[in-house]
């Protein structure tokens, strides 16, 4: 059967390969179904610059599945990516992010936030995702600077030039580009000084083991040299203890994200805590400076 079905064909031999592909497949359907339904929603994870003040947030994708719960992204997102609901997704969320921005502009207390979104290399690649980030700033009319891209590593695969070309167009409009869970891809030097960037983000498996892992150690203290001398601003994600922030800090990186600071939260309890630092009511994570 399989040799009859042709050389392009997939074929499943094993029983567990086909369990999971039979999964992936309800997922698919149960994802389409959710997209037409709108049982999404977005959390918002506050990033702190040195002295523990919001200096923005991150917009974290959340699907409210109607009998398993809430799906963590990383199962859904190569689901959505594959069956391309991640372009209207992702337009979903980068709407959604920009309109939040707008209304935060007239918020003190508010109105300095920016908000990082994801960018999947699905949407990146898309030929109208210029044209959409665009629109996206037009119609909400927020200053362009306050939204911030989170791409990654992967979309080196598709050239340095069109990348370089392509990220060219989006700085050109003024949206800020952060290349997220940097250190886990492949890019070399010569391509990272080619790329038009504001921020590196360390990923946060680093960052997890950086006080007891002496390589982890060593690969954060490169990326923070290297946002360095690259002129570039760099922030460290998964940051979950005040050891781990200080020693961070220490090697020179000045923004954070992470459970320390707060967990990705709904808007509403995210204003709240955004209202409770403002007056004083938490205790801000300043530490060592
Ligand atoms: P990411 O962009 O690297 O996001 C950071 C992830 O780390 C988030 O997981 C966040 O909840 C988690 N995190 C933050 N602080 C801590 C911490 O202190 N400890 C630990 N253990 N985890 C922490 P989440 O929300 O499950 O998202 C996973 C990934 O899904 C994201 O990784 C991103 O790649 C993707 N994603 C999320 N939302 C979107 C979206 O709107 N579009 C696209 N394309 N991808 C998205
Ligand atoms: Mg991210
Ligand atoms: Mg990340
Ligand atoms: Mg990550």
């Amino acid at each position: 059967q399989a040799k009859s079905a042709g050389r392009n064909t997939v074929c499943f031999f094993d029983p567990e390969m086909q369990a999971v592909a039979t999964a992936n497949a309800t997922l698919a359907a149960d994802l389409r179904q959710a997209w037409r339904e709108r049982q999404f929603q977005i959390d918002y994870q506050p990033q702190v610059g040195p002295d523990g003040r919001m200096t923005g947030v991150e917009a974290l994708l959340r699907w409210q599945h109607l009998q398993r719960g809430v799906v963590p992204p990383e199962q859904f997102i190569p689901i959505a990516e594959e069956t391309s609901l991640i372009i209207p997704i992702g337009r979903w969320v980068l709407d959604t992010a920009c309109a939040q921005l707008k209304a935060w502009e007239n918020q003190p207390g508010r109105d300095h936030l920016s908000i990082a979104v994801n960018v999947s290399v699905r949407q990146f690649r898309h030929p109208e995702f210029v044209d959409e980030v665009m629109s996206a700033i037009k119609e909400s009319g927020i200053a362009p600077h306050k939204l911030k891209l989170e791409l990654t590593e992967s979309l080196l695969a598709d050239g340095i030039e069109v990348t370089v070309a392509k990220m060219g167009n989006l700085k050109a409009m003024g949206v800020a580009l952060s290349l997220d869970d940097f250190g886990m891809g492949y890019s070399s030097l010569s391509y990272l000084k080619r790329l038009p960037l504001d921020q590196l983000k360390i990923d946060r498996e680093f960052v997890k083991d950086v006080l007891t892992d002496a390589n982890d150690a060593a690969i954060a203290r490169t990326i923070i040299g290297l946002a360095q001398s690259l002129h570039l601003e760099v922030i460290a994600e998964g940051v979950e203890t005040e050891a781990q922030r200080d020693f961070l800090a220490r090697q020179g990186c000045h923004a954070f994200q992470g459970y320390l600071f707060c967990r990705p939260l709904p808007l509403q309890r995210l204003e709240a805590f955004i209202d409770a630092q403002l007056s004083g009511q938490l205790e801000i994570q300043s530490g060592t400076i």
